[in-house]
């Protein structure tokens, strides 16, 4: 959910929820699918990394806002893929192939300090990368508080700069 929220807060806000539903889909569309009674392996099909790639594809040809809606939700797929992909067990790329893809060696354990190693630096990333980036459209960004600037323009007290300095949301 940090992973694939968190570059959205800079880009996209009013799509996060839909990243974040992207994010969690590989794992309950299995559910789904079991409920349907039509069982399908743990990371299995709905942990194709190319599936996910293909569609952010498709939302690329797709006119806004159903372009944008279908980014945010592959996106996030994607992003619990690429993370999977970390993980010892990895995933599969496609269904022609028959060996898991990893990503950096795929040493991480699932709910390990890695992971959440992984997940806060994403996040760390884009808190230092949102100074270099405008609000899309020249709005109000509601992640990622900018606090020293609103110290600096005294919109802030010191001792507000220095209790939120590190909230992200
Ligand atoms: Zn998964």
């Amino acid at each position: 959910m940090l992973i694939a929220g968190a570059p959205l807060a800079l880009v996209a806000p009013r799509l996060i929820p839909l990243a974040i539903l992207g994010s969690t889909a590989p794992d309950w569309l299995e559910w789904l699918a079991k409920t349907a009674r039509q069982p399908v392996p743990h990371r299995g099909p709905t942990h194709w990394l190319a599936a996910w790639l293909v569609g952010l594809a498709v939302a690329a040809l797709l006119p806004d806002p159903a372009g944008g809606l279908v980014a945010a939700f592959a996106w996030g797929g994607l992003s619990h893929v690429l993370g999977d992909a970390l993980t010892v067990s990895g995933v599969p790329f496609s269904p022609m192939s028959e060996r898991r893809f990893h990503l950096l060696g795929g040493r991480l354990r699932t709910g390990g300090a890695g992971e959440y190693s992984v997940s806060w630096g994403v996040v760390l990333i884009c808190w230092t990368l949102h100074g270099q980036i405008a609000a899309p459209g020249g709005g109000y960004l509601p992640f990622f508080p900018n606090w020293a600037e609103r110290y600096e323009q005294g919109t802030a007290t010191a001792k507000e700069w220095r209790e939120n300095r590190f909230r992200f949301f």
